[in-house]
């Protein structure tokens, strides 16, 4: 996609932006109109919010996910918002005070009931005790996943959410399915798409309302909405096989518009209600013997992970 002026498709102004996928070109003021327009088609398209529902948004302070605070907010009071971020307790150039301050300025200025969950104060360790510890070999990102997983999904059980919805977008979500399908991960691939609804009492479905809006749109988004997402970048960040992944993706995307779109909305609409019905990854779960939340061993891995690094500290 390019920024060559253009006249705008829908009012004749000077066009701010081009959408070769969709063969338009827009100002700024109808490419924001069209993003709010096309994460709302999302909702409805998956099926994502009912009338009423109460959405806990998780909120990291970056782009996508004040996009989405933006976007969702604008969508009226047909369900009700707040959001939730969570201080990792990550201190490297103050990212997860930073990560904090952004999100919460952004939820008072749009009147945005915002919670926080404190890593250190309410579970007693940090990611970077994570990173330090000897006794966890997996990488920083895969344990901070599992971390907030849990966190966002039990503060949202506590909050009494309908859902939970996160900033994944298109990249992400075709990247990942990409990968999925040449690892022929069955289970993975049953647990992606737009939604993955709730297996019981404490667990909250999750919904990702950019699952068709691309990391350039959310980029483009805040730019022209004036909002500033958090500048530092996590230190633990680092350049992974997903990332590699991204690159073929947008190689793809290149060689062929629309491939994007196409992955992912084939994936939600045809091929994972099959492989839902064949597969039995979606069947039985229990309680964590520790903390009682759904899991399918007897202890989760939140508990195992948490045990492992407040031993080592
Ligand atoms: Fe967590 Fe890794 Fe993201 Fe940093 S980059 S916030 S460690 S998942
Ligand atoms: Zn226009
Ligand atoms: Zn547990």
């Amino acid at each position: 996609m390019s920024n060559r002026a253009k006249r705008c498709s829908w009012c004749g102004e000077l066009a701010s932006v081009k959408l070769p996928y969709a063969r338009l070109s827009l100002c700024s003021n109808h490419f924001l109109e069209y993003i709010e327009r096309r994460v709302k088609n999302t909702i409805k398209r998956y099926k994502l919010i009912r009338p009423g529902d109460r959405v806990v948004l998780s909120l990291s302070g970056g782009k996508d996910s004040l996009a989405l605070l933006h976007i969702l907010n604008s969508l009226g009071d047909d369900f009700e918002l707040c959001a939730l971020g969570v201080d990792l307790g990550i201190k490297k150039d103050e990212y997860s005070a930073r990560s904090i301050e952004v999100s919460e300025r952004y939820c008072r200025e749009l009147g945005v009931e915002f919670l926080k969950v404190d890593l250190e104060k309410d579970y007693g360790f940090t990611i970077d005790d994570v990173f330090s510890s000897r006794r966890i070999r997996r990488p920083v990102c895969s344990s901070c996943g599992v971390v907030k997983r849990y966190v966002t999904n039990r503060a949202a059980v506590e909050l009494g959410a309908d859902s939970l919805a996160t900033g994944h977008n298109l990249d992400d979500e075709s990247t990942v399915l990409l990968s999925n399908y040449l690892n022929a991960d069955i289970d993975l691939l049953v647990r992606s798409g737009p939604v993955l609804p709730s297996r019981g009492e404490r667990m909250v479905s999750r919904i990702k309302p950019l699952y068709e809006t691309s990391e350039w749109e959310t980029s483009m988004y805040v730019y022209y909405r004036g909002i500033q997402p958090v500048e530092q970048k996590c230190p633990y960040a680092l350049d992974t096989p997903i990332s590699r992944m991204k690159e073929i993706v947008n190689l793809l995307e290149e060689r062929r518009t629309g491939s994007k779109i196409a992955l992912v909305r084939g994936f939600a609409k045809k091929i994972k209600p099959i492989l839902a019905e064949h597969h039995s990854a979606l069947g039985e779960i229990g309680q964590c013997e520790e903390c009682g939340y759904p899991t399918s061993t007897s202890v989760c891995s939140f508990c195992r992970l948490r045990k492992r690094v407040l031993n080592s500290k």
